[in-house]
């Protein structure tokens, strides 16, 4: 075990963590930053972002998070591998444990550990996870070059990942409970005006099946109606995109969640419940969730740690 003190502990590395980062370096708090299972979050497994301002010709979710991270690096930030596994946020100064055994003693902490993408909750999910299931197209789809597979979902995140594989795979099938996608209207767009992709509406996913490699998914059509219609569906991969799970495990003991696991904070601030713990980014914002919305929550965390420092004199 090493032992490392921090002016403010910075948990995760997406566009929350890394501009709150670049912040509190710039004033010179010396910010210690652990990066977390998926260095770079969520945006590191996406292909083009093309609403991020400042890049008016797209950029790639992991080269816009190498700039934020390189950018935080120029101004001093500490940034370190590894898992934040253990905290005790009970009495300052906060401690926190990380799976490479850093022993961390932080008079401010910033939670900005994102979310992580949903399952459906079908046990052949899990079976067939590697063997044809995944929640990440840009990670998995260059497996499926040129055959069939299904994403399930009628978001952004679906309709992305639906339109990345169908310039991979041959037929693409968007698996949509609702009788609408509930994406922007532009992603609609692009996803209903793309040949190879069937946009497959009122239908859910009751199982998978196929020998040693994922073959095919059970669905049902119009559910619970006069209508109701089962089928098999031949695909060789199926791709999780019904939204995020906030990662708030760790801290649950101490830190005030919603119901569905959302830190909650104070009005338009990032103050938790303990004072001198702030969160921002996606594990703090179920109605926004997007890279822009996270770097400007960052910011904030970081204006106000700077605030509890001088306040606490520390
Ligand atoms: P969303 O919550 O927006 O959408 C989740 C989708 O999954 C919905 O269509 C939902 O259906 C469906 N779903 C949820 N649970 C189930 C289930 N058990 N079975 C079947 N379908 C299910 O999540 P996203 O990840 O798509 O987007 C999150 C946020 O990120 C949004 O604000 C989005 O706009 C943003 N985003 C923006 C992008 C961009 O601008 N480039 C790219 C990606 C995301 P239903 O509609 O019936 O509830």
């Amino acid at each position: 075990m090493s032992e490392i003190k921090t002016r403010c502990l910075i948990i995760g590395s997406g566009p929350a963590g890394y501009t709150a980062a670049i912040y509190t370096s710039r004033a010179n708090i010396a910010p210690l930053v652990i990066e977390g299972q998926q260095p770079g979050g969520q945006l590191t497994i996406t292909t083009e972002v093309e609403n991020f301002p400042g890049h008016p010709n797209g950029i790639t979710g992991p080269q816009l998070m190498d700039d934020l991270r390189a950018q935080a690096l120029k101004f001093g930030a500490d940034i370190r591998s590894g898992l934040v596994k253990e905290v005790d946020f009970s009495k300052r100064p906060f401690k926190a444990v990380t799976t490479e055994g850093l022993e961390i003693t932080a008079d401010s902490v910033i939670i900005s550990t994102g979310a992580t993408a949903r399952y459906l909750g079908l046990p052949d999910e899990q079976k067939y996870s590697g063997l044809g299931v995944s929640a990440c197209a840009t990670c998995d789809g260059f497996f499926y070059r040129k055959k069939r597979v299904a994403v399930v979902g009628g978001g952004d995140t679906a309709c992305e990942e639906a339109l990345y594989l169908s310039n991979l795979a041959s037929d693409v099938f968007l698996i949509v409970r609702k009788p609408h996608l509930r994406a922007s209207k532009v992603m609609q767009e692009r996803v209903l005006n793309k040949s190879n992709i069937k946009v497959l509406f009122n239908t859910n996913t009751t199982g998978l099946y196929g020998e040693e490699y994922l073959e095919g998914a059970h669905l049902v059509e119009n559910v619970g109606t006069s209508n109701e219609q089962h089928y098999d569906l031949a695909i060789d991969g199926f791709f999780l995109a019904i939204g995020h799970q906030p990662n708030t495990e760790v801290f649950s003991q101490y830190i005030d969640c919603d119901a569905a696991g959302y830190i909650k904070v104070k009005g338009a601030t990032t103050h938790t419940n303990v004072p001198g713990v702030f969160a921002a980014g996606d594990v703090a914002d179920p109605m926004y969730r997007q890279a822009i919305t996270a770097a400007g929550m960052g910011c904030k965390a970081a204006l106000d740690v700077e605030r509890f420092l001088a306040e606490q004199t520390l």
